[in-house]
């Protein structure tokens, strides 16, 4: 059984145990790096996406959603691109992570209220990495990325 050693090829998740496809079509980006079924991810990569120079290979836990803002002259906090923030069980890493074509919303959004309560000292270390957890304000925006419409009343 291959583990995504090899980030061309297919996986099973090692938290919900589902077998993922690496099928760019399906999953909308290059590098599947986490389960679109419960968004556990592995901890591979060291430097950057895609890597896979980590020696950890432990879960990472979705941990919570911010935005990801790329550095352009005109660039506001409105067009931000949805990201995952991944946690590892084992060492506390962090990394974030594009949202796939066909992660399953609802599961975003599971995470996202679920980061609400995120303990103190993940977010000092969220803090220290530069990444910011969206909160409660930003469900509007979190909705229009994932369902393309407002909160449903
Ligand atoms: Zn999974
Ligand atoms: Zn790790």
């Amino acid at each position: 059984m291959r583990l995504y050693l090899d980030p061309n090829s297919d996986f099973r998740c090692l938290h919900c145990r589902n077998f993922v496809s690496a099928e760019v079509m399906l999953a909308g980006v290059n590098n599947r790096n986490h389960c679109p079924y419960c968004l556990w991810s592995r901890h591979m990569d060291l430097f950057k996406a895609g890597d896979r120079l980590a020696a950890c290979k432990s879960a990472m836990r979705p941990v919570g959603l911010t935005f990801k803002h790329r550095r352009k002259k005109y660039a506001s906090a409105a067009n931000g691109e949805l990201m995952i923030v991944h946690q590892c069980v084992e060492c506390e890493s962090l990394s974030i992570n594009r949202v796939a074509a066909d992660d399953f919303a609802d599961i975003i959004l599971e995470v996202f209220w679920a980061s609400m309560a995120v303990d103190d000292h993940t977010r000092e270390q969220m803090q220290l990495s530069g990444i910011t957890l969206l909160g409660a304000n930003s469900q509007d925006r979190i909705y229009r990325q994932l369902y393309g419409q407002a909160v449903p009343a």
